[in-house]
């Protein structure tokens, strides 16, 4: 078997601030990020994985986990096989996937998870005017129903974050996301910081 994958998670609701940390990140270089929401909204939506996609998210529901995983690894195939992904190197970035527990099983042997970054944000109100405010920005369907959104909410209590009690405290950086983005990533940074510092000791 191949070396695993370098990783570092973003677990944390639908709003809390994923996306913007693992681009941010992502676009230092030593780093790859991978959202894995934005590998399926590049789907042609006319194809039948698209429109699995799209019954799914449009419902505020998970897509199965076995075709979400198969889809997420060609879509690291490819990134390796193109360079933009540099395993030897790149450390992986991951926001949106392992979403439950049987997914993090399924990536096991793929990934090595060096951290896990809990965006916390108690505050669901914040959460859903956040994701409104999202829902205008950038187009996102799935974000404009307050419906669909209290669903994908409680998709997230019940079926991610048991992922934290999988990966185990010792693994675990808890941030408060509800501070601003800025420091939001100085928090994160600073672990980073510390840790390749501790590697390189
Ligand atoms: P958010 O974090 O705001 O929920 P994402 O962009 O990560 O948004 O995901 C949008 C939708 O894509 C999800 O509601 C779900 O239907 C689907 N999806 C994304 N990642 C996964 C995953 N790992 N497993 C199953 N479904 C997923």
């Amino acid at each position: 078997m191949s070396k695993r994958y370098s990783t570092y998670l973003f677990l944390g609701a639908p709003g809390s601030g994923k996306g913007t940390q693992g681009v941010t990140l992502g676009s230092l270089p030593t780093f790859f990020h991978c959202a894995c929401g934005d590998v399926f909204r590049r789907l042609d939506v006319r194809t039948p994985l698209g429109q699995t996609f799209l019954s799914h998210s449009s419902r505020g529901e998970l897509v199965p986990d076995e075709i979400t995983i198969q889809l997420w690894r060609e879509s690291i195939d490819a990134a390796v096989s193109a360079g933009r992904f540099k395993p030897d190197i790149d450390r992986l970035l991951l926001d949106g996937i392992p979403r439950n527990v049987r997914q993090a099983q399924l990536m096991d042997e793929i990934i090595d998870v060096k951290r896990v970054f809990h965006l916390s944000c108690p505050d669901r109100e914040k959460v859903v005017a956040r994701l409104k405010k999202r829902a205008l920005k950038d187009n996102r369907l799935d974000d404009a129903n307050e419906e669909v959104i209290r669903r994908r909410l409680l998709a997230y209590e019940t079926e991610s974050k048991p992922l934290l009690d999988h990966y185990g405290d010792s693994l675990i950086t808890h941030i408060d996301a509800t501070q601003p983005p800025v420091k939001v990533l100085r928090d994160i940074l600073d672990l980073v910081v510390r840790e390749d510092s501790a590697s390189a000791a």
